[in-house]
């Protein structure tokens, strides 16, 4: 049995790394968390020349026809160097739904839109209510001629100050089952009647978004899958993009593991390095355990998902919570193997507390997973 990687994932990682400990240095992510839109427009060309957004589009659809295991080993070390980019809305939230239910001519232009990183989208979910789950969508679509009107106001949406294209999650229809009568709009952000406000959140190198729909018409052609029944297609890119998560959630455990490691060999106290009391040691062998752990179901949801497996939704829902947990926990862990240098704003530990508090509620939060953990499971 061979679980490692191969000699090609391997590359990629090495190559990625280096690119990442060259271009999203802390001074460029400072730098970033205090300008305007947290946008690094070079930055992007030059992933984009890389082919990093088209990873795991298909070849077809004008990307590079890679799997998500390639595009978790690319997210995980974004997540080390806590990248301040639209990657994640883009490539690893709006691409998999896209993939899911668009077709024809305007499924070639977005995806092969994303993946030259010419075209950035992101995805709109809850609303006023902060849910992430179908009973939570309350925005209007409402049949006029030749499409839709949309009304309806979201919260939470990653990116849409520089996405074009917002896919708008709305109700097309209402039933009892508040999974039926969902449908997904693909809707400019070049409309004037969408206003998008950037929110003040605790994680400032990647933003969220309020957007205010009001009665934007929407023509039937960009109406994403079928009317009333995109819910469950929804549901299983979201297991896509939870799994993006949790390889970016691995990375910042594993660079938050390595940093406290480092600075408990090196910081003594009562003249012995503080990593030889055990306070310090076995808290560092906790934030081991779960990191490996992140790792395990990340790559395990990721293969799943790729092969098609049965329980490729359970793998990650288990890897998102896993994942984003660890990410926190060790975040924490790493504070307190600092002390009082880890609690300043030169240091870089609360960047990566920050981030991991950011992945753990993105997409519903470790008690939302682990219901569905709990229902896939029964
Ligand atoms: C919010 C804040 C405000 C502060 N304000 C002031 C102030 O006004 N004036 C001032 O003088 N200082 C202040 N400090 C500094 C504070 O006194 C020190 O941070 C504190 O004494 C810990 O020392 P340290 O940061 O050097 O951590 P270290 O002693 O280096 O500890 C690092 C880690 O090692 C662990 N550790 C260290 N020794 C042992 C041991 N023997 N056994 C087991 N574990 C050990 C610690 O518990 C910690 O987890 C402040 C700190 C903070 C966070």
């Amino acid at each position: 049995m061979d679980f490692g990687f191969t000699e090609e994932q391997e590359a990629l990682r090495k190559s990625a790394r280096e690119f990442l400990t060259d271009r999203s240095t802390t001074g460029l992510v400072r730098d970033l968390m205090a300008s305007k839109t947290g946008f690094d427009e070079k930055l992007w060309k030059e992933m984009a020349d890389l082919g990093w957004m088209g990873t795991a589009i298909a070849e077809e659809d004008g990307g590079l026809g890679l799997s998500l295991i390639e595009l978790a080993i690319l997210v995980e070390e974004m997540g080390r160097a806590l990248l301040p980019s639209p990657f994640y809305s883009s490539v690893g939230l709006a691409a998999p739904v896209i993939a899911a239910t668009a077709d024809g001519a305007l499924r070639k232009t977005l995806l092969g839109g994303i993946a030259s990183g010419e075209l950035r989208a992101t995805v709109a979910i809850p609303e006023e209510e902060g849910r992430w789950d179908a009973a939570g969508i309350k925005a209007k679509a409402t049949p006029v001629d030749g499409g839709y009107k949309l009304s309806g106001t979201k919260v939470f949406v990653p990116d849409a100050h520089l996405a074009d294209e917002i896919v708008v999650v709305a109700r097309t229809g209402k039933t009892k089952d508040p999974r039926e009568g969902i449908s997904l709009f693909l809707v400019p952000t070049s409309d004037r009647k969408v206003k998008v406000k950037t929110l003040d959140t605790i994680d400032r190198t990647r933003r969220l978004a309020l957007v205010k729909i009001g009665g934007v018409e929407v023509p039937v052609d960009r109406r994403l899958g079928p009317e009333g029944g995109a819910w469950p297609l929804l549901e299983r890119a979201l297991d896509h993009s939870a799994t993006v998560l949790a390889a970016e959630a691995t990375g910042l455990a594993t660079k938050v593991l390595e940093l406290s490691r480092d600075y408990a060999k090196e910081r003594t106290q009562f003249d012995k390095p503080i990593g030889a009391f055990q306070a310090i040691s076995h808290r560092i062998a906790d934030m081991l355990v779960l990191t490996e752990n992140a790792r395990s179901t990340t790559y395990y949801a990721a293969w799943a998902i790729e092969e098609g497996v049965p329980d490729a939704a359970l793998a990650a829902a288990t890897a998102k919570v896993a994942a984003s947990e660890a990410a926190r926990v060790v975040s924490q862990g790493g504070m307190q193997v600092h002390g009082g240098i880890g609690f300043t704003w030169e240091h870089d530990m609360h960047l990566y507390y920050r981030r991991a508090k950011w992945v753990e509620m993105f997409l519903g939060d470790p008690s939302i997973w682990r219901e569905r953990v709990a229902s896939l499971f029964a």
